[in-house]
């Protein structure tokens, strides 16, 4: 009974030890300081071929130990210690004459990590990068230094390429405006196929000339990728993307739109029912807040400079973070910017920042607005109705409401007491106004229909802007390539020469534009994989070079 219940063990334990059929588990050092079990183990393979003519060997030479980091049992770190055997070759037109064995899918030759511990270490290494690799297989019991974790990404192959039939190509930041790449996909799997290490039409046309066979290509409206394209795949049909082309619309009306602040300026004030009710006062930021900020400010610039100069001066990244006692990611902000980052504030900040008030603010106003002033029967009120915050809270509206009054009272010198109104309209600002029109009819509500519409009584050139680009809007989402030529007549026979160019653009690149309209294929899936490499980057802070991050980018897609 003993006998077998230990052998059911001694059974288990075999399973979860690499190659249970040929290696036999011998032994164990229990160390349970280092919380380390060093298992020792014998080579029991009957058959053994040599390495180099595969035939099969009898003769023993010696044994030979090897010592192999496998995967962690528990919060203990496995060494094997693997007893093999050396053997003679004794056939005669065989080169190698003493070898030792092989023991399949276990390890490498000269490995010093089982093989299954260096894939799960490849697979952290790819997912978690150089650094936060190390520190997860510290915490994972199999603890391996930066460097080896990224030698074994790049001793790991990319799989060979299946030339796709729709490719999808765009750039990508590199080196945040220093250096650019390019990034294929193929659009009918959606996965990434390479990244190309820039952006000039020769590396383009020799990937295609290389790789013949795509039939469908998708690219923004760069004239560089329509001329790699034309010459490294010239039978291949080009497709401009949708969304670049709407992209580049709106820039168009943006800038137009930019052209007349003053129609927005007025189409804006119309929104609010001045003559009806005053709007309540912004809230200023205290004086103490604000001469709190201005210290900090100056704080983090004197941190900027010293930050500069030490570097100047040899300091490494890091040296300069502990000297400082700051973080690493801001002394490489501090070192990317040649003039002081100034914190931008939110524009809506104070605004946007909700409240428990909130909810009540429609009935305090109300109540207000009829001559009820007093601001505890309007908190017991509020109270009634579920309110949890704090009487201060609904004390500081109230003020506001009084100050409001007051203010608007001495600026026109009357002694009427006009209702106010807290309804916050964001300004219209020519980029507002620009995806109020861009976006789809039926999207938009009703306020923002009777500004379009308002837009376009104040100007007849922005009457024929928003037309016009909302003629091509229309075009580009219902796929309609036989209204093309129409639309392009009308924007070049418009008086904005903005739009004549934006058309005489399209004319040139009218195959591709044309092609747009007449398929589904987009390079969406493309814009998806720059989001994945974006973060890839971040996480190795820009440091990683290109073949690193090719390889990360592409084996954990
Ligand atoms: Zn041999």
């Amino acid at each position: 009974m003993v006998m077998n219940r230990i052998g059911k063990i001694v059974e288990l334990l075999t399973q979860l030890l690499p190659n249970p059929e040929h290696l036999q588990l011998q032994n164990y050092e229990l160390d349970v300081e280092q919380r380390q079990i060093r298992v020792l183990m014998e080579s029991v393979q009957q058959i053994v071929r040599c390495p180099v003519c595969d035939q099969v060997a009898h003769r023993v030479h010696s044994l030979y130990e090897r010592t192999l980091a496998d995967l962690p049992w528990a919060d203990y770190q496995i060494v094997i210690q693997l007893t093999v055997g050396k053997f003679f070759c004794d056939q005669e037109r065989c080169d190698r004459k003493i070898f030792t064995e092989r023991i399949a899918g276990v390890m490498a030759p000269w490995a010093r990590r089982t093989k299954r511990l260096a894939a799960q270490l490849s697979e952290i290494a790819l997912y978690t990068g150089g650094e936060g690799g190390a520190k997860l297989s510290k915490t994972l019991h199999c603890e391996v230094s930066q460097n080896t974790l990224l030698s074994l990404i790049s001793r790991q192959s990319i799989p060979a390429v299946k030339t796709p039939k729709a490719l999808g190509v765009d750039d990508f930041a590199f080196r945040r405006g220093q250096r650019y790449g390019t990034i294929l996909v193929d659009l009918e799997t959606n996965r990434p196929i390479v990244l190309l290490p820039d952006r000039e039409a020769d590396t383009l046309a020799e990937w295609l000339k290389e790789h013949p066979g795509v039939e469908v290509l998708s690219r923004d409206r760069s004239k560089t990728y329509r001329q790699g394209m034309t010459r490294g795949a010239p039978n291949a049909t080009q497709v401009a993307d949708r969304f670049h082309l709407l992209k580049n619309l709106a820039e168009v009306l943006e800038r137009i739109l930019a052209m007349h602040t003053q129609q927005l300026k007025a189409v804006e004030a119309a929104q609010i029912p001045v003559n009806d009710a005053i709007m309540i006062a912004p809230v200023v930021p205290r004086l103490a807040i604000q001469e709190r900020s201005a210290k900090a400010r100056e704080r983090r610039f004197a941190k900027y400079e010293q930050v500069h100069q030490l570097r100047q001066q040899g300091w490494e990244i890091l040296e300069i973070a502990r000297h400082l006692g700051m973080g690493k990611r801001t002394v490489y902000r501090y070192l990317s910017h040649s003039k002081f980052p100034e914190w931008q504030p939110h524009p809506h900040r104070g605004r946007s920042q909700r409240s428990q008030l909130d909810a009540y603010k429609p009935y305090v106003l109300n109540q207000w607005n009829q001559g009820q002033s007093n601001t505890k029967q309007l908190f017991e009120e509020i109270q009634q109705q579920g309110y949890r915050g704090s009487y201060q809270t609904v004390a500081r509206y109230t003020h506001r409401l009084r100050q409001t009054q007051k203010q608007h009272r001495a600026q026109l010198g009357v002694q009427l007491q006009l209702p106010i109104s807290d309804l916050q309209h964001p300004p219209l600002t020519a980029r507002r106004a620009t995806w109020m029109v861009m976006r789809r009819a039926d999207q938009r509500t009703d306020v923002e229909q009777v500004l379009i519409a308002d837009l376009k009584t104040q100007h007849p050139e922005l009457a024929a802007a928003i037309d016009l680009t909302q003629g091509f809007t229309k075009l580009v989402r219902e796929r309609l390539p036989q209204q093309l030529d129409i639309w392009l007549d009308q924007a070049m026979s418009s008086s904005m020469k903005l739009f004549q160019g934006f058309a005489q653009g399209l004319k040139e690149d009218y195959a591709a534009v044309k092609a747009s309209l007449m398929t589904d294929i987009s390079n969406g899936p493309v814009e998806g994989n720059i989001n994945r490499l974006k973060l890839l980057k971040r996480q190795m802070y820009g440091r990683a070079s290109f073949d690193l991050l090719n390889r990360r980018f592409i084996l954990t897609s």
